[in-house]
């Protein structure tokens, strides 16, 4: 096997304020070694290369699956790269986060929160979709410090919070604000499953860091969005209120994420792969919803991206038949699929 990867293209995004025409990135152990013009690439002798009548840019990150109800291979050969499982029993996503680390796994790189904290006899305990040990009870603010810890120790890249008001009991404030520091403590963000009246003003309060969903069962207030867009993220998962069709949740939630992001706030790409019709991989409806929520495509595009292209950056690498800045449908067309240097689709 070769000791390195070079692809060409004759178009490129490799990162916001940045569209190379005549490009080459150059993989090395997994890490981008060089990404630009080709002009200026440095000589790679043992090399295998690709020529790829396309357009490159970063392979994507889905910031929101349950990949237990996915088929990884699928996922990673329609142009997703890695994934956070953001809800599933620990002893199952765990170990599979980390065999998903080696080169022999088929699939996404996976990163996982493990269980999501709720209250008892709260969501998602009790949903068709959630096998035993899905969400962890937490009783007391006690409990919810050990939780965390626990997960923290476990491998966790974030804690997921329920505060799921229409489906059942939520974790208190006093559990809610131990679960924050705690996870503070271990450097780690909250995100919250944020559903039901004045649900995404207790997030805020409490210093979660990350909405897990775009807000759908509300019109948030403009002083919620204005402190959303200063203090958090938002994993758009818009095609879930839809699947392609048209719903009240759908407009409420793509007009939440536009006020949103006109004020400045984060959006990072996230599809909730697992729940219902969404397809494995990238999910051009998906994009096409953030399209209608006002993002313009390099922002689309920087939302979407496992991180930019260059030196030392993950060499995860996407072409597309077509160009997303002219067909932003272009995500049906994946022509070449790069994970950590190795050519996988
Ligand atoms: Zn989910």
């Amino acid at each position: 096997m070769s000791s390195a990867l070079v692809v060409r293209a004759p178009l490129a995004w490799l990162e916001a304020g940045s569209l190379v025409p005549d490009v080459v990135v150059v993989v090395e152990r997994g890490l981008v070694a060089y990404a630009g013009p080709a002009a200026e690439a440095p000589p790679s002798a043992d090399a295998e290369e690709v020529d790829v009548d396309g357009f490159l840019m970063p392979a994507v990150a889905d910031r929101h699956v349950h990949v237990g109800l996915a088929d990884p291979a699928t996922v990673v050969l329609r142009g997703v790269t890695a994934v956070r499982d953001c809800g599933w029993p620990a002893d199952v996503i765990f170990p599979l986060a980390d065999a998903s680390e080696l080169p022999s796994f088929t699939g996404p790189l996976i990163r996982a929160v493990g269980p999501i904290l709720t209250a008892p006899g709260g969501y998602p305990g009790r949903e068709r979709w959630a096998p035993p040990g899905t969400s962890l009870e937490v009783h007391d603010p006690g409990e919810a410090a050990r939780a965390v810890q626990m997960l923290a120790g476990r491998g966790a890249v974030a804690i997921k919070v329920s505060l799921n008001a229409d489906a059942g009991p939520t974790p208190s404030d006093a559990d809610l604000e131990a679960i924050c520091s705690a996870a503070a403590e271990s450097r780690l963000p909250v995100v919250a499953h944020v559903e039901g009246a004045g649900q995404t003003e207790r997030a805020l309060g409490a210093g979660v860091r990350e909405i897990a969903h775009t807000p759908w069962t509300e019109s948030l207030s403009d002083s919620a969005i204005q402190a959303l867009a200063k203090r958090t993220r938002i994993v758009s998962t818009l095609d879930i209120q839809s699947f392609g069709g048209d719903t009240p949740e759908v407009r409420t939630a793509v007009d939440n994420l536009r006020r949103f992001h006109e004020a400045g706030g984060i959006v990072l790409y996230g599809t909730d792969l697992g729940n219902g019709p969404i397809p494995p991989g990238v999910d051009v409806r998906e994009v096409l919803l953030l399209r209608e929520a006002g993002l313009p495509t390099e922002a689309i595009l920087q939302s979407m991206s496992r991180g930019p292209l260059q030196r030392n950056a993950p060499g995860d690498l996407l072409a597309l038949g077509r160009n997303p800045f002219e067909e932003l449908d272009a995500f049906d067309d994946v022509r070449l699929v790069v994970r950590g240097g190795r050519v996988v689709g």
